[in-house]
C-alpha cells in the first residue's frame, strides 16, 4: 500500500499512541531543522497567540528538529521578514517565504502538519508535471490563501501553494490567511467563501483546485479549469478502477480489496463528498451525531487500510475496451473494470447574480464559509434536509439566519423540522429568489412571493444555497452510457450500466441518496464486480 503523508494525517481508526509513534518515525527521518518563528503584537495575546504555543509545544514534543522562537512585531526581524500582523508564523524562514496569519486549527491542522514534512524533507513532492509547469515562473508572486478551520477542501488548496513556495522560494512568497482570525483581510479581498487564492492580488483559484492546474493558474495568473499532460504518464494496471472517494466509492473499494481485486480509487477533489461538508450526521448507524467530516475522516481512514486513493487527480478521458483505459490528469491506468461513483453536484438556483456572486456572499457550503457569516443576516435557500441542517448550523453557529423555501411545507425528516422550529428559525414560505444584488458582494436580494407574485428587496450579507444536487454525469456522458429520464446513470440491480465491465455505484444512480444507502450501493456494485471479472458475462455472451 502507498505510505503517504496523507494517510498519517488521518487519526480516525488508527490508535493515538500508534499514530503519534509514525509520526516520530517521520519526522526523524527528515534530513533537514524546522525552525518556525511567532510574531506577537506586544501587550495583545489573543486566543490565535496562544493556540499556536500549544500546537508547536505538541510538536516539539515529538521531535527536536521544530525550534521556535517568538517575538514583538516591533523586533527587527518583523521589519527584516516584513512582518506586521499579530499573530504570524513563518516556517523556515531563512529557506522558504511561507507564512501562516491567524492559526493552524482544525483541517488546517493537516496543512501545518504536511507543511512542517515537506520543509523538513526539503523537498516540495510536486509531480513531475507541475514541477515542468511551475519552472516556467520568472517574476514575484505574492499568494494569499484563505482558508477556514472548517473548510474540508481547503488543504488541498493551501499545500498547493505551499508546495509552489517550497519549489519556487525566490518566486513564491505565499501567506495562508485564517479567516477567522483575518476577517478585515477576507474583507478587504472580497473572500467570502473558502478557499480562494490571489497571486498579487489578483483571484487565481476561486476553490480548490486540482495541483497542477493551480500550478498552471500561478504561472498565467488567472483561473484555469484544466490541464492537459503534454508527456506519457506512468501506468497502473489495476483489476478495477474506482472514479470518486464518496463513501459509495470508499466503500467499494473495501470490499473489492477484500474480495482480492487490485484496486484503487480516484478523486478530483476532496474525500468523502458531500459528506465532508455536511455538517452534523445523525442517521448514521453506529453514530448518534457525527460530524460530517469526522465520518469521512474514519472512513477514508478505514479505507486507505485496503485500497490505494489517487485524490487530486481528475479523470480526463475513458476508452472502452480491454483493459478500459482511464487517462487522469497524472498518468494512465488500464483497469479490468471501472466503477463510476462520482456523486453530484450542488445545484445552482440559476438567477441573475448567482454566479458573478458566489464566493462574494454566495455559498454552497455552510460548513467552509458559515464562519465568515457570525452575526451577520444570511438567507438560506431550499425545503429539504440540507437547508434544514444547515440553516440549524449556522445558527448555532451564531449567524442569524433566515429559511426561503419556494412551498408552504418543509421536505425535511421531521426531526429537522421540529429543531427549526425550536430555535425560532425564521421562514419565508412560498418565497423565491429572482435575484441575487451587489456591486462586489452580495448586498440584497429580489425576492417573490409565489401565491401573490409581490416582490421585495431584503438586505442580506449572505445567500446560502441548500437545494438539492444534480448526478455528475459528465464521464457517464462522455463513454456514451445511457441514462435516467431524471438525468442519473441507468443500470440494473447490480449495478452494471449498458457497457461491460462499466458499474455505477452511489448517488450518480439516484435513488435515497442517504450516506448509508451509498455506502450499500458500493459494496453491492463491488460484490457484483468481483463476481463478474471471475466469470466475465460479456464473454460468455461472444459464445
Ligand atoms: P432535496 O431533498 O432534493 O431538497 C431540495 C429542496 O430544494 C426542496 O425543498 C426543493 O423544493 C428545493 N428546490 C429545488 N430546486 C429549487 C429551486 N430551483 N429554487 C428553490 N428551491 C428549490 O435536496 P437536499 O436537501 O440537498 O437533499 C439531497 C438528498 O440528501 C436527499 O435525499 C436527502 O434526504 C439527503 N440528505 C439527508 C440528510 C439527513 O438525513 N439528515 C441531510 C442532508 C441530505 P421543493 O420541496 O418545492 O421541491
Amino acid at each position: 500500500m502507498q505510505q503517504t503523508i496523507e494517510k498519517d494525517s488521518h487519526m480516525g481508526g488508527v490508535a493515538e499512541g500508534e499514530f503519534l509513534n509514525q509520526l516520530k518515525t517521520t519526522f526523524s527521518q527528515l534530513p533537514n531543522e524546522i525552525p518556525i518563528y511567532m510574531f506577537t503584537q506586544k501587550g495583545r495575546d489573543d486566543i490565535f497567540c496562544q493556540t499556536n504555543r500549544q500546537i508547536i509545544r505538541a510538536f516539539r514534543e515529538l521531535t527536536p528538529k521544530i525550534t521556535f522562537k517568538e517575538y514583538d512585531l516591533d523586533h527587527d526581524l518583523a521589519k527584516k521578514w516584513k512582518v506586521n500582523s499579530s499573530p504570524t508564523l513563518l516556517i523556515a524562514p531563512e529557506k522558504y517565504s511561507i507564512r501562516w496569519l491567524g492559526a493552524p486549527l482544525g483541517e488546517e491542522g493537516r496543512t501545518f502538519l504536511e507543511t512542517l514534512i515537506l520543509v523538513g524533507l526539503g523537498k516540495s513532492n510536486l509531480s513531475e508535471q507541475s514541477v515542468k509547469t511551475i519552472q516556467k515562473i520568472d517574476s514575484p508572486r505574492n499568494v494569499k490563501v484563505f482558508v477556514s478551520a472548517t473548510c474540508p477542501y481547503c488543504p488541498q488548496q493551501a499545500l498547493n501553494a505551499v508546495k509552489a513556495a517550497i519549489e519556487k522560494p525566490e518566486h513564491v512568497f505565499l501567506e495562508i490567511v485564517d479567516i477567522q482570525a483575518k476577517p478585515e483581510l477576507a474583507d478587504q479581498y472580497s473572500a467570502h467563501s473558502v478557499p480562494q487564492t490571489f497571486a498579487n492580488d489578483i483571484l487565481i483559484g476561486p476553490g480548490a483546485q486540482q495541483e497542477e492546474v493551480f500550478m498552471l493558474s500561478l504561472v498565467k495568473m488567472e483561473t484555469q479549469t484544466i490541464f492537459i499532460p503534454d508527456i506519457d504518464a506512468e501506468i497502473v494496471e489495476t483489476d478495477l478502477l474506482i472514479v470518486g472517494g464518496g463513501p459509495a466509492g470508499l466503500t467499494a473499494g473495501i470490499y473489492a480489496v477484500r474480495s482480492g481485486l487490485k484496486t484503487a480509487v480516484v478523486e478530483r477533489l476532496a474525500l468523502g463528498g458531500q459528506v465532508a461538508t455536511t455538517p452534523v450526521v445523525e442517521n448514521y448507524p453506529g453514530f448518534t451525531q457525527v460530524g460530517g467530516k469526522t465520518l469521512v475522516d474514519i472512513m477514508v481512514s478505514h479505507a486507505l487500510e485496503y485500497v490505494q486513493i489517487f485524490q487530486g487527480e481528475e479523470v480526463l478521458d475513458i476508452i472502452q475496451g480491454q483493459p478500459i483505459e482511464i487517462m487522469t490528469s497524472r498518468r494512465k491506468f488500464w483497469s479490468k473494470a471501472l466503477l463510476l461513483a462520482t456523486g453530484a453536484n450542488y445545484r445552482h438556483l440559476g438567477v441573475p447574480g448567482e454566479s458573478r456572486l458566489a464566493g462574494r456572499g454566495v455559498s454552497y457550503c455552510s460548513t467552509c464559509d458559515g464562519p465568515l457569516f457570525r452575526g451577520k443576516e444570511v438567507v438560506m435557500v431550499g425545503g429539504g434536509n440540507s437547508a434544514a441542517t444547515e440553516a440549524l448550523h449556522l445558527h448555532n453557529m451564531g449567524v442569524a439566519v433566515t429559511l426561503v423555501h419556494r412551498r408552504d411545507s418543509l421536505r425535511a425528516q421531521d426531526y429537522l423540522v421540529r429543531n427549526l422550529t425550536e430555535s425560532q428559525i425564521p421562514i419565508l414560505w412560498n418565497t423565491e429568489v429572482k435575484e441575487i444584488r451587489g456591486k462586489d458582494r452580495v448586498e440584497e436580494v429580489l425576492l417573490v412571493d409565489n401565491q401573490t407574485e409581490k416582490t421585495h428587496t431584503r438586505k442580506t450579507k449572505g445567500v446560502f444555497i441548500a437545494i438539492g444536487y444534480v448526478p455528475a454525469v459528465g464521464l457517464a456522458e462522455k463513454l456514451g452510457l445511457e441514462l435516467t429520464p431524471d438525468g442519473y446513470i441507468k443500470h440494473d440491480s447490480s449495478h452494471r450500466t449498458g457497457i461491460p465491465g462499466i458499474y455505477s455505484a452511489g448517488d450518480v444512480e439516484g435513488g435515497y441518496k442517504q450516506i448509508v444507502t451509498a455506502a450499500g450501493q458500493g459494496s453491492g456494485a463491488a460484490i457484483t464486480i468481483f463476481e463478474d471479472l471471475m466469470n466475465p458475462y460479456w464473454l460468455k455472451d461472444q459464445k
